[in-house]
């Protein structure tokens, strides 16, 4: 397991201080971005009431380079933040999953974020301070859901032809065998115990193979994992887009799966704040939310992502040619290793709505299965869900997104009325009924714990 902690942080602030920077030079010369071609007119500021005026005008929200963290970008660039009353929002930049960690611990007073991206259940986990030093904890509340699906799992090329694929019980022991020979097939996450590292155990152990005993999974740097995967020294990368079109068109490797095969409409990652900072700026953090779900909504508006695109490829957010964030919009992937391409815009990135209802609605019935799941794999102990109405009750802020929600003017029928979302179906079958967690832990066969 890699620990991020120490470069981290100097990274962090020479990034931050850099993209500090490039926002104030953006605004000395508003009309005139670098290179984004034509843009449309940003949203135009809003007469606020005293009711609606923030405390603040400013906070600092972390964001990792992949489409999750486009509502963000979105936000500032067409001018939803500003309109909102938030004209001086920092969009910065991290290093690193362990980066943003390490810059939620020590809040934008001490020179890192407020909030900002996360995947799950990160701001759980920090809340309980079981990933910050010294089990320090830092209450955080999760506001919304920033997108579902654009994200996959990748193989290296020397695995072409070994069925490699959404069922991969044909692929069962070839990985076996590669365990045997000494060299263990090996994969990648960008940080353990979240989302990603999730996504591929689930497809794993959906094929009958344990992720802890038949290969090695470890945490990596996405760009030497990408590097890994040319030199021949990583098999596999659970990431996001636009990782997974990089890698197909680099002839690095091919996509065995996107995350929207394995469980379609998936919850991914989240805008989550510092609790501290939320209680001190209620006000400013409804602006933020408004402005977020304007974003999200902006982002799926088809006569926009052209527009999106070339924003997010700027060399200041994603720096990455247009053409790798195109394909991931629209559902089209090159998935390679003879598998059909895929072309359903259902089956790509989106970020306000999707074949369920509310993508940013964060529901609560999705923060306990990331619970469930950590107890499956044993990274938390079992007890945890005799106390996950607590936990998730602290940490879920699904009133405040109602509320800017209703004050944003949101139809009624696009805020759910429950904070489940009701039974889970994944590919294989199982099922997730929120209601009953241990029945899912009990169905499924590969797991850590005796359920
Ligand atoms: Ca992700």
């Amino acid at each position: 397991m890699t620990d991020f902690s120490r470069t981290s942080r100097r990274q962090f602030l020479l990034t931050a201080g850099a993209a500090a920077a490039s926002s104030i030079l953006l605004k000395g010369c508003l009309g005139n971005p670098p290179n984004p071609g034509d843009l449309s007119p940003r949203a135009e500021a809003l007469e606020l009431t005293p009711a609606t005026t923030p405390e603040v005008t400013t906070v600092r929200l972390g964001y990792i380079p992949i489409v999750e963290s486009a509502p963000l970008i979105i936000a500032e660039e067409k001018g939803f933040f500003t309109r909102h009353g938030m004209t001086d929002v920092i969009i910065a930049k991290q290093a690193s999953w362990g980066a943003a960690r390490d810059n939620i611990e020590i809040g934008s007073e001490g020179g890192g974020i407020d909030g900002g991206q996360w995947q799950m259940p990160m701001p759980h986990l920090i809340s309980e301070g079981l990933i910050t030093k010294g089990n320090r904890k830092v209450p955080m509340l999760v506001l919304a859901q920033l997108n579902t699906q654009g994200n996959g799992i990748a193989i290296a090329n020397k695995h072409l032809g070994k069925g490699i694929g959404l069922d991969l019980t044909g692929a069962k022991d070839y990985i076996a065998s590669l365990k045997k020979e000494g060299t263990p097939f090996k994969a990648a996450y960008t940080f353990p115990k979240v989302n990603q590292d999730f996504w591929i155990r689930y497809w794993l152990a959906a094929g009958g193979i344990d992720p802890d005993e038949d290969l090695d999974l470890l945490a990596v740097p996405a760009a030497q994992t990408v590097a890994n995967m040319r030199t021949g020294t990583m098999d596999g990368f659970s990431t996001g887009d636009p990782w997974p079109y990089r890698i197909v068109r680099d002839k690095i490797g091919f996509m065995a799966v996107l995350t929207s095969q394995i469980w379609p409409f998936h919850p991914e990652e989240y805008l989550a704040i510092r609790k501290d900072w939320i209680e001190k700026n209620p006000k400013a953090t409804k602006a933020i939310l408004k402005a977020v779900m304007e974003a999200q909504q902006w982002c799926d508006n088809p006569k926009n992502k052209e527009e999106m695109v070339r924003i997010l490829a700027l060399r200041k957010y994603f720096n990455v040619p247009t053409e790798f964030l195109r394909g991931p919009y629209t559902g089209t992937y090159k998935m390679g290793d003879a598998k059909p391409d895929i072309k359903d815009a259902k089956l790509g990135t989106l970020y306000w709505k999707d074949s369920r209802g509310s993508v940013s609605y964060p529901y609560q019935s999705h923060d306990l299965w990331f619970l469930t799941e950590s107890v499956r794999w044993g990274f938390l102990p079992p007890a945890i869900l005799n106390e996950a109405d607590r936990i998730i009750g602290a940490v879920n802020g699904e009133k405040l997104w109602k509320e800017a929600a209703k004050e944003l003017g949101i139809a009624s029928a696009d805020i759910p009325e429950s904070t489940s979302r009701g039974p889970e179906k994944f590919f294989d079958g199982a099922e997730f009924n929120p209601e009953n967690p241990k029945a899912y832990l009990d169905s499924l066969k590969i797991k850590k714990i005796k359920a």
